[in-house]
């Protein structure tokens, strides 16, 4: 078998998906690849609104994001991405406060002087900290009580926690928040601190779109509003998957879905692997998008300390994409990861709009409704893997334990953050790995046939 005679099924079209396919395909293999949606993107896509393309979530690429930037000029859309030196501020009391420049950090009225010397020295200290499984056995919250002392902790760090993990944050490992803190600050250019941040014309689809078209060229088989019923496995080997249409076989199949989507795909895996993909936990998110006559605020994200508020932020992504680029319209995101157990995730879209405005009235009196064109409530179940201290063992391996199935997803970038950066640069490291292996492969798969039902 030549390299173009493998056949290798990528299952999810997502950025991670989308990435694999492009490269595997570059590299010579014949991939087809699958998406149970009617377009490809997953978290990262879009909803068509007015006309344009609008991110279902708010999405940004950091200045410091290479790999991103490398695929976007891959892909021939460098001309649509812009650089933007965004702000961020923090609710908190009732107030508003900036938390851009250094004179904001040194009058920021929630600490005082010696609680805001304690801040600076935890971002400092992170950035000096190179071995991350050094701290990984540490509990977020005492890493950070340690160098932050109390009160930064529950002013700053619990509400960002909180914003991220709802109540599933005790047992998060201080790698957590250590990752995050290095990846924002390579946003930061020099003594000015300026956050710079980019975004795609026509919403972050932009680059999944031309990266499909590239895989076209290479000949990849896009199937949309194909759902992969089953991964077939037959003697200890993935031989191909299950749709509507039938069973199609393949050399290898790779999945990029969230652990416990693909566990359920393969009731024939050995019992320990299946259990393993079964116990994953993941966040949910609730983000309605208000599209607005005018800005409601002047920064990219308004953290916000008070508990009371459902939502733990407001990003008005339009304080970053240029308002020509979405009709002038000024598009704000009100996100709420959910724990597992939240009851909010069955919350209708009428109560979460009602709950939202509530509060959202609470925090800005002058609030006008007649500003509000639009309402539209976004939510996704597996977003946010939780990974408990302790279970560093517990992240499955590219390779599974079943022969030619390979796994990827944002569980097992850890140390890094679930984005398209570490998504992407991912995708390449199973490449490599599938483009070695197949090398090996003398011999074709052990199912070499399709079959359709009545064929
Ligand atoms: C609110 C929010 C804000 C974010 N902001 C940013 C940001 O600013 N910058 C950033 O870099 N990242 C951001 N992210 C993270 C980013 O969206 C994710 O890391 C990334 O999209 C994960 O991509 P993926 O391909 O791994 O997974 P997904 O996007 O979940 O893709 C998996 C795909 O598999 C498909 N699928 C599932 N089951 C089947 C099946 N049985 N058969 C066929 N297909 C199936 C799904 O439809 C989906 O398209 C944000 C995420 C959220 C939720």
């Amino acid at each position: 078998m030549n390299q173009t005679s493998k056949h290798i099924a990528v299952i999810g079209g997502g950025i991670m998906g989308v990435t694999l396919a492009y490269r595997l395909s570059q590299q010579g293999l014949s991939v087809t690849l699958y998406e149970r949606g009617d377009n490809l993107g997953g978290l990262a896509g879009y909803m068509p609104y007015d006309g344009i393309r609008i991110d279902r979530f708010y999405h940004t690429i950091l200045s410091s994001d290479m790999t991103m930037q490398q695929l976007i000029e891959e892909s021939g859309v460098k001309d649509k991405l812009h650089f933007t030196a965004t702000k961020q501020g923090f609710y908190d009391n009732g107030q508003i406060h900036s938390f851009n420049t250094p004179l904001d950090f040194m009058t920021f009225p929630p600490l005082n002087i010696f609680q805001r010397f304690r801040l600076a020295l935890q971002v400092i200290y992170a950035q000096f900290e190179n071995d991350w499984r050094k701290i990984d056995n540490i509990p977020v919250e005492e890493w950070l009580v340690k160098v932050s002392g109390r009160g930064v902790y529950n002013k700053v760090w619990k509400p960002l926690l909180r914003a991220k993990f709802d109540t599933a944050f005790t047992d998060v490992p201080a790698t957590y928040i250590w990752s995050r803190l290095k990846r924002m600050m390579g946003t930061r250019q020099g003594v000015t601190s300026k956050e710079m941040m980019c975004y795609l014309e026509n919403s972050y689809y932009t680059l999944i779109e031309a990266l499909a078209a590239k895989c076209e060229e290479y000949g990849v088989t896009i199937k949309l509003n194909t759902v992969i019923e089953e991964i077939v496995i037959e003697d200890g080997q993935a031989t191909g998957v299950q749709t509507a249409e039938g069973f199609q076989s393949y050399d290898a199949v790779i999945s990029t879905l969230q652990s416990p989507i693909l566990g359920a795909l393969l009731p024939d895996a050995p019992r320990p692997f299946h259990d393993q993909l079964m116990r994953q936990e993941y966040l949910g998110v609730l983000c309605p998008v208000m599209i607005l006559k005018e800005s409601l605020i002047p920064y990219y994200v308004l953290n916000i300390t008070d508990e009371s508020i459902p939502f733990t932020a407001i990003v008005e992504t339009t304080n970053l994409v240029d308002t020509k680029y979405v009709k002038g319209h000024h598009l704000v995101y009100l996100p709420k990861y959910l724990a597992p157990d939240n009851e909010m995730a069955r919350w209708s879209d009428e109560k979460v709009k009602s709950e939202w405005l509530v509060h959202l009235k609470r925090m800005f009196p002058d609030f006008d409704e007649s500003n509000m064109v639009d309402f539209i409530v976004q939510r996704a179940r597996y977003v946010e893997p939780i990974r408990p201290i302790g279970t560093l063992d517990d992240i499955p391996k590219i390779k599974t334990p079943v022969d030619r199935l390979y796994m990827c997803n944002t569980v097992m970038i850890y140390p890094s953050l679930g984005n398209g950066e570490a998504a992407t640069s991912f995708s390449y490291e199973i490449t490599e790995q599938v483009v070695k292996d197949a090398a090996h492969w003398q011999t074709p798969s052990k199912s070499a046939v399709t079959v359709y039902p009545g064929g």
